[in-house]
């Protein structure tokens, strides 16, 4: 019978993603409702001594392949790790960030499971029974479509960044590292990595906006992005972007908020030249604390904002690049 909530723990240069701390908080609270287990697996290369890490945020056991055939993500041998495992497992749910990975990792499997995929979720939740309730917008974001998997095992899920909460890690808290090894068909491995060339990450503006704890984000409303990047840099921030400034080329899609772009949690969101629409506001009401400015008092972005700037966005700018 299958068995156990899965998250496929993302890592990158043996960094595990946010977004795997996101879900295994999730896992957690679905497994609590069925008293099934939470399982982690991590596959990479020398990226063993990451299970602690997974096992403090709520992980009870983390199924580990170190490999180099893992090195660098590829489709094929991730795939036939995580179906391997999960055949011989056979847990009940296995869910995914909706990163590049898990967006090409989680279809894969899905086939090769013979199973279903929810993709893009914005909240799980469970029965008694493990029957998974998986949400997500429909129709353009304007209305919630809730999906089941009823008829297959496991139940399949990706989650955008920034989502889900993470739960506080605990240190102390124990779980079991099953250490696993994979039978690789390598007649099926179509491609090979010639040489990885990363993005120029030195610049923390440029930094993951997911990640960032403070963002800037520029609208239609910002005519010059250069002051609000010195602003994100004067802040250690990063820079986003509403789609207006992404459909023009002035800011990269990697930089879009919203439902077609990113879904972020900072601790503060500074929206400039933004006008709040729905699309945009799916990517960034979560925000801990956040700041409009904006010269029409009557922009929707007004009511999610904790702080509301009838003002002119350049100015503000270069006033708040002064003062700092
Ligand atoms: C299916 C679908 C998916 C979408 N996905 C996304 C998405 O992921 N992310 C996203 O952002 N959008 C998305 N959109 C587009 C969205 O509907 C809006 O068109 C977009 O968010 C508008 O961007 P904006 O607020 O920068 O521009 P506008 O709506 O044009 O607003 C500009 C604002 O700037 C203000 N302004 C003008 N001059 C100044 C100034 N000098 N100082 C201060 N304020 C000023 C104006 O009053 C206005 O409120 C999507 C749309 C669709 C249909």
């Amino acid at each position: 019978m299958a068995q156990n909530i899965w998250v496929f723990c993302e890592q990158r240069d043996g960094e595990i993603q946010s977004v795997a701390l996101e879900l295994l908080g999730v896992a957690k609270e679905l497994a609590t409702k069925t008293g099934e287990k939470v399982g982690a697996i991590l596959l990479g290369h020398k990226i063993k001594d990451k299970a602690q890490d997974l096992i403090a945020y709520g992980a009870d056991e983390v199924h580990v392949v170190d490999d180099k055939e893992l090195a660098c993500f590829l489709t094929e041998p991730y795939a036939q790790a995580t179906a391997q495992l999960a055949k011989q497992y056979q847990p009940s749910v296995i869910l995914f960030g909706a990163t590049s990975i898990g967006r090409d990792l989680a279809p894969r499997l899905s086939a090769r499971l013979k199973t279903g995929l929810t993709a893009d979720c914005t909240k799980l939740e469970n029965d008694e029974n493990g029957n998974l309730f998986m949400t997500r917008p429909a129709f353009g974001g304007n209305l919630f479509a809730t999906i089941i998997c009823p008829d297959h095992r496991p139940q399949m899920s990706t989650v955008r960044p920034g989502v889900m909460k993470k739960c506080e890690p605990d240190y102390n808290r124990k779980g079991e590292v099953v250490e696993e090894k994979i039978e690789w068909d390598k007649s099926k491995f179509g491609v090979t990595v010639i040489e990885e060339i990363k993005n120029d990450d030195s610049c923390d503006i440029d930094g993951k906006i997911e990640d960032a704890k403070i963002l800037v984000s520029c609208g239609r409303g910002v005519k010059d992005v250069a002051p609000a990047k010195e602003l994100a840099c004067k802040v250690k921030g990063a820079v986003a972007a509403s789609r207006a400034l992404v459909d023009v080329g002035v800011m990269d899609h990697s930089r879009q908020v919203g439902q077609t772009g990113k879904t972020v949690r900072p601790q503060a969101y500074l929206a400039f030249g933004i006008s709040g629409a729905i699309q945009h506001l799916a990517g960034m009401e979560e925000s801990e604390f956040i700041v409009a400015v904006n010269t029409d008092k009557s922009a929707p972005i007004f009511k999610v904002a904790n702080l509301g700037i009838v003002a002119d966005a350049a100015a503000v700018i270069k006033n708040l690049n002064k003062l700092l």
